[in-house]
């Protein structure tokens, strides 16, 4: 039996931990700072909507218990308003998933995977973790998984340079989940919104300890009107900004709100922090090594929404190669190799969340604008949410996505 410890009970910990005991073969056990009551009676860290890739390897565990409760996400839109006429949308689309998206609240999620990794054998200890502590694992374990997502730990973990194009938070991020909204028609969406400038809204619906909500992500621009949370005290307070936020930019989705309440007082969350690439193996002072996973490596901002599915995929990379290592050792070249892999397609997705950050070129603007012409052009940048890795190259090239935008407009005929 290889031993094999994983700190932190996120999507990454707790689907790599239960990939590996359902495979046999692994002593697992879980290190989290919160216990599955903790988390469940806790605040939202994360709006978590999954795409259909993502959702697969969920699928491949036998871990997808949401599919029949959560409601589905069925397509992604965009919309701009217009700057010259304030309350008027410049376009606005909406693609169709061929494949439903998920968002299950990481409240009720995490503790029913907890739940699952107990049933299977794997062990679950509450534990703060901290250096010393990871020293006495690197002796007793084979192999020690750093999966504390954003925790203080992972600054062990060194930042590299040369994958991290920003050194400070590029967006004020804000969560808020409420009940009451107006549903979109003809179908459920990811309803992003991009106001220039200023930032994005987006918001979708979700299921949550109570029951179906919709989960609103709100990204300010750093210094505009909507980095704007340190004033809020309160949960109700919380709830007047958002409103706030939609009244004044975007009056269309402040028309689905007019009856909305919180699901409950800890289901909001303000905060910031910098879009961060690390180097994925960290050496203890005893000089042995630990291993970074998921959000510990690579952590983007959540404009694209893609922590979660990130999260997954990095574990599917991770769960595989630790199995086909047999029983040779956990080397650091290893590790680094197995990063590599799992960066190989990671980095499309960093670099495209991150072009996500900065104002948008020419050829981007006339994408999304084209999208609002050709329901097949909505369609493939709706779909790509699931591989984003799909966007490479064109994306990043004016010459390849105006190819690209004119291969989805209809036939003028002379
Ligand atoms: C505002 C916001 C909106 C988001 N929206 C989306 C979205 O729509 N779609 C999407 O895919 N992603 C989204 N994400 C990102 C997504 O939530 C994360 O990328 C994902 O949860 C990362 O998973 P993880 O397993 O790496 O870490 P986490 O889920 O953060 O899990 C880490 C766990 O480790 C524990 N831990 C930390 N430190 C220690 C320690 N020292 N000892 C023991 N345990 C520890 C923590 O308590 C936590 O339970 C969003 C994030 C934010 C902030």
């Amino acid at each position: 039996m290889r031993r094999i410890a994983i700190v932190g009970a996120g999507q990454a910990g707790l689907q790599t931990a239960i990939g590996l005991l359902k495979n046999g073969g692994y002593d697992v056990t879980v290190f989290s700072n919160r216990t599955a009551d903790q988390i469940k009676t806790g605040k939202v860290m994360s709006s978590q909507c999954m795409f259909d890739m993502a959702l697969q390897n969920e699928r491949d565990l036998g871990i997808n218990y949401w599919d029949e409760t959560c409601p589905p996400v069925e397509g992604l839109g965009v919309t701009v308003p217009n700057p010259e006429k304030p309350g008027e949308k410049l376009f606005t689309w909406a693609g169709r998933l061929s494949h439903h998206a998920q968002a299950v609240d990481q409240r009720i999620k995490m503790p029913r995977l907890i739940d699952e990794l107990v049933k299977l054998g794997g062990q679950f200890i509450l534990e703060d973790v901290g250096i010393a502590d990871m020293e006495k694992m690197s002796t007793a374990f084979d192999l020690v998984l750093v999966a504390a997502g954003k925790g203080e730990i992972v600054r062990i973990f060194e930042r590299d340079a040369s994958r991290s194009p920003f050194d400070a938070p590029q967006r004020a991020l804000a969560l808020t989940y409420i009940k009451g909204m107006e549903p979109n028609t003809p179908f459920s969406k990811v309803s992003f919104n991009l106001i220039p400038g200023v930032g994005e809204y987006f918001v979708f619906p979700s299921e949550t300890i109570n029951g179906d909500c919709e989960i609103m992500v709100f990204e300010g621009i750093p210094g505009g009107p909507m980095d704007c949370w340190g004033e809020v005290k309160t949960p109700e307070e919380h709830l007047e900004k958002s409103l706030w936020i939609l009244k004044t930019f975007l009056p269309w989705e402040y028309d689905r709100c007019r009856n909305v309440r919180l699901t409950d007082d800890n289901g909001i969350l303000a905060g910031k922090f910098p879009p961060t690439v690390r180097k994925p193996v960290a050496t203890l002072p005893n000089g042995k090594k630990v291993f970074g996973i998921a959000d510990v490596v690579v952590v983007n901002d959540p404009i694209t929404g893609q922590g979660s599915n990130n999260a997954s995929k990095c574990s599917k990379v991770y769960l595989d190669e630790i199995i086909a290592r047999g029983d040779q050792a956990y080397t650091e070249e290893w590790m680094n190799a197995t990063f590599e892999k799992y960066f190989d397609y990671a980095k499309t997705v960093t670099n495209w969340t991150n072009s996500m950050l900065t104002p948008p070129p020419a050829h981007i603007l006339n994408l999304l604008g084209a999208a609002s012409l050709s329901q097949s052009l909505a369609d493939l940048i709706a779909n790509n949410f699931s591989d984003p890795s799909k966007f490479t190259p064109w994306w990043f090239d004016a010459e390849q996505t105006e190819v690209v935008i004119a291969s989805h407009m209809p036939q003028v005929m002379n």
